[in-house]
C-alpha cells in the first residue's frame, strides 16, 4: 500500500541538503576527520541527510568543552534560571513538536500515530525536570558525637555526563538524559544512535535557542565503537547514562572502569505478559497485541512473552493474531499507519533470523512470520506482526531479545507456576498482568522480578513514576525523583561548633 505523503520529507524544514554538524561548545562544527554518514529513512531506503561522524578526537573536545562549562559559568547559574530555561527549551519543543515528530518517524520509522503520541509525555518530561531544579535540597542530620558537632548534606551535580542512547525513540531518549542533567546542574555529551541522529541534532538546537550555554549541551553523533566507546572510557567523564542493549552495556560497565564513572543502565528485556481467564479480554486482546507489536516490537519493555492461562489458550491466541493481522502495516507519515518498518537492515536480519529460529525450535505461527513486500513495502524493512504459539519456556524466541514485532505465546495452568516461569530470564524490565482478581493482581506485583509491573494495561509511563531495571535489565532509575539522584553527589558536611 503506498502511504500518502511518503515524499513529504524533501519538505521537512531540518532537512534542507546541508550536512549536519556536531554540537560541540554551542558551535556547528565539522568532524575532526573530516568524515560523514547518511542517515536512512528506513520506510523508503532514502537518504535523508549526511551527518558529521564523531570520533574518539570529536569526543575529547565535546568533553573539554563541557568540563569549561561545568567548572566555570554553568556551575553559578541559580536552580531558578536553570528551570527558566529548561522551561523555554520546553516550550520550543512544544512549538516545533510536529516538525520533530515527522523528523523521527522519517530517520526511524515509527509511525507518526506514534511518534505524535510521545508529544505530551516529552514535553512534560521537560517541564516536570524544570519543576524539581528548584526542589533539590540536602538534608540537617542529627548524629549522636559527643560534644556539639552538626551534619548537614549537600547535594552537588556529578558533573559531566555522557549520554549515550538508542534509536527507538529519539526525542524522549533525549530528553530522558538531557532534562535531569539541565535540572542538577551537570554538562551533556549527548550522542546519539547512529541510525536517528536528526532529532538530537535538533534538539540541540533548539536547546542553543532556549538560551542553555555554549559547552553545556554537545551533541555528537557517531558509531558506537568509535565515539560512544571514546565516551564511555574517556577519563573527563563522570557519568554515563546509557539506554540501549544489555551486550553493549556489559561493554560499558567494562569501559567506564578507568576512573570508575557513575553509570545508570537501562537495557534490554524479556518481559512476561500474563492472561488469566478472568481478565476483561476485549481490554487484554488489544492490550496484549500492542505490548509487542507498538514501535515495531522495537521498545526495551515489550511484552514479548505471552503467558496465556491454559483453559483459554487456543481461543485467546487466535483473536491476538487476528488483531496483529488487521494492524496497517506501511509508511509511519501516513496518519492511518500503526506498524511502520523496523530501524535498519541490520535490524531486520536480526528479526528475520529469529523467524527462521522460531520455526525451527518448533513453534508455530499463528500470523505473521515474514516481511512484507507489497508494492512500496518493498524498498523498506516491513515485518508482520507476528505470533508464534506453542513456545516453550527453553526456546531461543522465549528467552532472548528479539527487538521487533513477535510474540511468543505460552501456555500456564496456575499462578505459582507462571510467577515462578515469568521470572525465569536473566532480564527483569517490564511486565503486565490481566485479570479481574485483586489478590492475583497483588500477588504477581510483588512477585515479578522487574522495574515495572502493568497491570490492566501495559506501557504506561509518567514523568513522575520510576521506570528502570532488574537483573540484567540494568540499574538506575528514570523519571521520578530517583532519576535525579543519579546525577547528584550527596556531600557529608560536619562543623564542631562547641
Ligand atoms: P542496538 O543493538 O539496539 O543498536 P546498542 O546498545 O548497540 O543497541 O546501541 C545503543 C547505543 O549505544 C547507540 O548510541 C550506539 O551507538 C551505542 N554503542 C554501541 N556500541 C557501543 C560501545 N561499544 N560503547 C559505547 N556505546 C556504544
Amino acid at each position: 500500500m503506498t502511504a500518502p505523503g511518503s515524499r513529504q520529507h524533501a519538505q521537512h524544514p531540518f532537512l534542507d541538503g546541508k550536512t549536519k554538524r556536531l554540537l560541540i561548545d554551542g558551535k556547528w562544527l565539522e568532524a575532526a576527520s573530516g568524515k560523514t554518514f547518511d542517515s536512512i529513512n528506513p520506510a523508503t531506503g532514502e537518504v535523508l541527510a549526511q551527518v558529521a561522524e564523531g570520533d574518539a578526537e570529536d569526543i575529547d573536545r565535546a568533553v573539554e568543552a563541557a568540563r569549561r562549562a561545568f567548572e566555570g559559568p554553568w556551575g553559578k547559574v541559580k536552580p531558578f534560571e536553570r528551570q527558566a530555561i529548561l522551561l523555554r527549551f520546553a516550550d520550543l519543543v512544544e512549538q516545533h513538536a510536529d516538525e520533530i515528530t515527522e523528523l523521527d518517524t522519517l530517520d526511524m520509522g515509527a509511525p507518526v500515530q506514534r511518534t505524535r503520541g510521545m508529544k505530551r509525555r516529552a514535553i512534560g518530561l521537560l517541564r516536570y525536570y524544570a519543576g524539581m531544579a528548584t526542589a533539590l535540597h540536602g538534608e540537617t542530620i542529627e548524629n549522636s558525637l559527643p560534644g556539639e558537632v552538626f551534619s548537614y548534606t549537600l547535594k552537588e551535580p556529578v558533573g559531566v555526563v555522557g549520554a549515550i542512547i538508542p534509536w527507538n525513540a529519539p526525542l524522549s531518549s533525549s530528553l530522558w538524559k538531557i532534562g535531569p542533567a539541565l535540572a542538577t546542574g551537570c554538562t551533556v555529551i549527548l550522542k546519539p544512535a547512529e541510525e536517528a541522529p536528526l532529532t538530537p541534532l535538533l534538539l540541540g538546537q533548539l536547546a542553543l535557542e532556549a538560551g542553555v550555554p555554549p559547552g553545556v549541551l554537545n551533541v555528537v553523533p557517531g558509531f558506537g565503537e568509535t565515539a560512544g566507546a571514546a565516551l564511555a572510557r574517556h577519563m573527563g567523564v563522570d557519568k554515563i547514562a546509557f539506554t540501549g542493549s544489555h551486550v553493549t552495556g556489559q561493554k560499558i560497565v567494562q569501559a567506564s572502569a578507568g576512573n570508575l564513572k557513575r553509570l545508570s543502565l537501562e537495557l534490554g528485556g524479556k518481559s512476561p505478559d500474563i492472561v488469566f481467564a478472568d481478565a476483561d479480554l476485549d481490554a487484554a486482546v488489544p492490550g496484549a497485541g500492542m505490548a509487542t507489536f507498538l514501535n515495531s516490537g522495537q521498545i526495551c519493555s515489550a511484552g514479548t512473552r505471552l503467558f496465556v492461562e491454559r483453559r483459554i489458550y487456543d481461543e485467546f491466541v487466535g483473536r491476538v493474531a487476528d488483531f496483529g493481522r488487521n494492524l496497517r502495516v506501511g509508511n509511519g507519515l501516513d496518519p492511518d499507519v500503526t506498524i511502520g518498518p523496523l530501524v535498519s537492515r541490520e535490524q531486520f536480519d536480526r528479526v528475520s533470523s529469529y523467524l527462521a529460529i522460531g520455526r525451527q525450535e518448533g513453534a508455530r505461527p499463528v500470523t505473521g512470520g515474514e516481511r512484507l513486500t507489497d508494492g512500496d513495502l518493498a524498498n523498506g524493512y516491513f515485518v508482520a506482526p507476528t505470533v508464534f504459539a506453542d513456545v516453550r519456556d527453553d526456546m531461543r524466541i522465549a528467552q532472548e531479545e528479539i527487538f521487533g514485532p513477535v510474540i511468543s505465546a505460552i501456555p500456564f495452568t496456575d499462578i505459582d507456576e507462571v510467577l515462578s516461569r515469568a521470572n525465569n530470564t536473566m532480564f527483569g524490565l517490564g511486565s503486565g498482568v490481566w485479570t479481574r482478581d485483586v489478590s492475583k493482581a497483588h500477588r504477581l506485583a510483588k512477585g515479578i522480578r522487574a522495574g515495572s509491573v502493568w497491570i490492566n494495561c501495559y506501557q504506561a509511563m509518567d514523568p513522575a513514576v520510576p521506570f528502570g531495571g532488574y537483573k540484567m535489565s540494568g540499574y538506575g532509575r528514570e523519571s521520578g525523583i530517583q532519576h535525579l539522584e543519579e546525577y547528584l553527589n550527596v556531600k557529608a558536611v560536619w562543623i564542631k561548633t562547641d
